[in-house]
C-alpha cells in the first residue's frame, strides 16, 4: 500500500482565516476545526494534513521577523515528517514573508507554498478555496523518482505558482493579487496543473538542508521623487544604528542630479551604510551607468539590486546582515544571487 501524503499546514492568519459571524455578520477569525467544516474538501484531497494554527491569528501587516522565524523554525523541526508545507497568511505581505523564508532556507529540497485569499474563507465567492487545494496538491507533487516537483519557497494564487521571492502583491481587489514580473510562473493551474521545470530551482542532491533565521531591521527604504528635499535624505540616511538603505531610483536606477544628494550618499557610504539602488518601476533591471543620472552612483559604492523586487531587498539585506557582522561580506553577497532572487545582467 502507498504512503498517504502528508502536508504540514501552518494557519497564520489574515482573510483566508477569517467567516462571518452568523449572528452578527461581522468577520471573526475560525479555527482549523471551522475551516474543515468551510471546506470539506479538504478531507477528499487523501491527503493527512497536521495543522499548526498560531495564536492569534494575526492580520499580515503584523507579520514580521519573529513570525518568519516562527515559520521558519516549525518547517525545520518537522522537515522529515511531511512531503511539503502550506503556509496560510494574509496576502498584504505575504511577498516579504515568502522572500525572507527563501533566504532563510538553503538547500530546500521540499515546497513550501504560501496561500491565502482575497475573500473569507466562509464567503460564497471565495477564492480561498481553489487556492488552498491547489497549494496542498503542489505541495505533494512528486515526480517519478520520488521527489518534489517544486522544491522551492513559492507563492500559489489564483491560478499560478511563483518563486516567493519574485513575487509582489498587485491588486487589493482582484483574485489575481500577485505578480511576478522579473520571472516566469514555476505553474499554471488549468484543467490540468502544468509545472514549467525548467523555471525551477533544484539543489544538489547532497547539500543538506540549512535554515538560519537571524535578522537585523536597521534599514531603510529611501523614495526618490521629483523636488525631494535634502532634509528629507538626510532624515534618513542619518538614522541611528542604519546598517543599509535600499535606494528606490527612477527608471533603470537614476536619481535627481544634485550635489547635495551626491554628498549625502558619499558620507553614508563612508560610514559604512550600504546603499542598494533599485528601480521603481515594477518590470526591468537597474543598470547604472546607462545615463549621466547614475553614473555618480557608481563611483559613490551604490550596489545595484538589478531586477529584485522591493520584498526581496529589504528581506535579503535583513537575512544578510543577521547572519554577517562584515560589511564587506554583505556587500560581496548581495551582487549574489543566492535564491534566484535576481538575474545579473552585466
Ligand atoms: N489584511 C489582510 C492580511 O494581509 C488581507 C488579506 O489577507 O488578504 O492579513
Amino acid at each position: 500500500m502507498s504512503k498517504k501524503n502528508s502536508v504540514l499546514l501552518l494557519f497564520t492568519g489574515g482573510t483566508i482565516s477569517m467567516a462571518e459571524d452568523a449572528s452578527t455578520g461581522a468577520l471573526r477569525p475560525i479555527n482549523f476545526e471551522r475551516l474543515q467544516e468551510l471546506l470539506p474538501e479538504l478531507k477528499q484531497t487523501g491527503v493527512n494534513i497536521k495543522s499548526v494554527p498560531f495564536r492569534p491569528l494575526i492580520d499580515s501587516s503584523d507579520v514580521g521577523p519573529e513570525i518568519w522565524e516562527k515559520i521558519a523554525r516549525l518547517i525545520a523541526t518537522h522537515y522529515d515528517e511531511f512531503d511539503g508545507f502550506v503556509v496560510l497568511h494574509g496576502t498584504d505581505t505575504m511577498a516579504y514573508t515568502a522572500s525572507a523564508l527563501s533566504f532563510m532556507f538553503e538547500n530546500l529540497t521540499k515546497p513550501i507554498i504560501l496561500t491565502g485569499s482575497q475573500l473569507p474563507v466562509g464567503m460564497m465567492r471565495t477564492d480561498a478555496k481553489e487556492n488552498l487545494l491547489t497549494a496542498i496538491e503542489i505541495a505533494c507533487a512528486k515526480d517519478e523518482s520520488g521527489a518534489s516537483i517544486a522544491p522551492e519557497v513559492c507563492v500559489f494564487f489564483e491560478d499560478e505558482l511563483y518563486r516567493g521571492n519574485r513575487t509582489t502583491k498587485k491588486n487589493a481587489e482582484h483574485f489575481s493579487a500577485f505578480s511576478s514580473y522579473n520571472y516566469p510562473p514555476l505553474a499554471k493551474a488549468g484543467v490540468h496543473l502544468k509545472y514549467f521545470t525548467s523555471n525551477i530551482r533544484y539543489p544538489h542532491k547532497a547539500d543538506k538542508l540549512r535554515v538560519r533565521t537571524k535578522t537585523n531591521s536597521n534599514i531603510a527604504i529611501l523614495k526618490m521623487f521629483p523636488g525631494i528635499t535634502e532634509n528629507a535624505v538626510r532624515a534618513v540616511l542619518d538614522m541611528p544604528d542604519l546598517k543599509a538603505v535600499v535606494l528606490e531610483s527612477f527608471g533603470s536606477g537614476n536619481v535627481p542630479q544634485r550635489s547635495w544628494l551626491g554628498k549625502a550618499l558619499k558620507q553614508a557610504v563612508r560610514k559604512g551604510i550600504l546603499i542598494v539602488n533599485k528601480t521603481q518601476c515594477s518590470t526591468g533591471s537597474v543598470e547604472m551607468g546607462r545615463y549621466a543620472t547614475s553614473l555618480n552612483l557608481v563611483n559613490t559604492g551604490v550596489i545595484s539590486a538589478y531586477d529584485c523586487t522591493t520584498e526581496a531587498i529589504v528581506t535579503k539585506l535583513m537575512y544578510l546582515l543577521g547572519e554577517h557582522t562584515s560589511t564587506a561580506e554583505v556587500k560581496k553577497l548581495l551582487q549574489i544571487d543566492i535564491a534566484g532572487e535576481m538575474t545579473i545582467t552585466e
